[in-house]
């Protein structure tokens, strides 16, 4: 993680959190706190009373791959349901995918999963991680439409300035990206629900997307001071998150 020596690397690499910062990403921020903060909530009350996903995630262990797969390609059909969106393929990649447990390709609207995320120990990261590739299809989903909802437009302007902001290099910039913050968000806060704030999601966006067991952000961008320019916001950022995850920055 790019926290644990000194400075966060944001400090100097934040292209990627400045567009977040950035004042019109404000409206982005609220849209989104106003569009996925229901959903999020919707979508982990609906796996929270669902029965396959309950047991699922109780056995978890002990599942073989094809039924863990099973389990989490479950899940993700049930959010998509749950908000109204045709779910995407999902399919088992063997091996690493360009070092990442998870990978949704708009071009062919396929969701892979690294086979290893199957054998990972905990039920809540896994099904963090496919949550999270989920969103990203319904980020295309609603840029692809013609969005009347006036939040619809602002996401899907969001969503689709993403590209311009590049790939930033330092971790902190990157869960910052809009379509990132939101697809963390999203899978972090339901992980997080479903087991009572047992699911430690600091390895998994940082702490402005770390939620408590009843889905509440810890720590939420839209209460940064305004009035700071833009290097004090993202310092304000970095001090906040630090602070919230008992980290030291000097
Ligand atoms: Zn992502």
């Amino acid at each position: 993680m790019p926290h644990d020596d000194g400075a966060h690397p944001s400090v100097e690499q934040a292209h990627a959190k400045a567009y977040v910062l950035t004042t019109p990403s404000r409206p982005f921020l609220e849209a989104l706190a106003r569009v996925a903060g229901p959903q999020r909530l919707a979508v982990a009350k609906r796996l929270q009373a669902d029965a396959t996903v309950k047991d699922g995630i109780a056995g978890w262990g002990l599942l073989d791959e094809a039924a863990a797969f099973k389990l989490l390609q479950y899940a993700g059909r049930q959010m998509c349901e749950e908000l109204g969106y045709e779910p995407p393929t999902m399919k088992v990649q063997p091996g690493v995918i360009a070092n990442r447990a998870g990978l949704y390709d708009d071009a062919s609207d396929t969701l892979a999963i690294n086979a290893e995320l199957l054998k990972t120990r905990s039920a809540y990261s896994a099904l963090a991680t496919v949550l999270h590739e989920v969103r990203h299809a319904i980020q295309h989903r609603i840029v692809a439409a013609t969005q009347t909802d006036n939040d619809l437009v602002t996401l899907a302007a969001g969503y689709k300035a993403r590209p311009a902001a590049g790939n930033p290099a330092a971790y902190g910039d990157y869960v910052h990206l809009t379509t990132e913050f939101d697809a963390f968000q999203f899978g972090n806060c339901v992980a997080s629900i479903l087991s009572k704030g047992k699911f430690d999601d600091t390895q998994f966006g940082t702490v402005d997307t770390h939620f408590d067991a009843k889905g509440l952000v810890i720590f939420d961008l839209l209460n940064l001071p305004a009035e700071l320019d833009l290097k004090g916001r993202i310092l304000a950022v970095n001090v906040a998150e630090a602070d919230a995850l008992g980290l030291i920055v000097n």
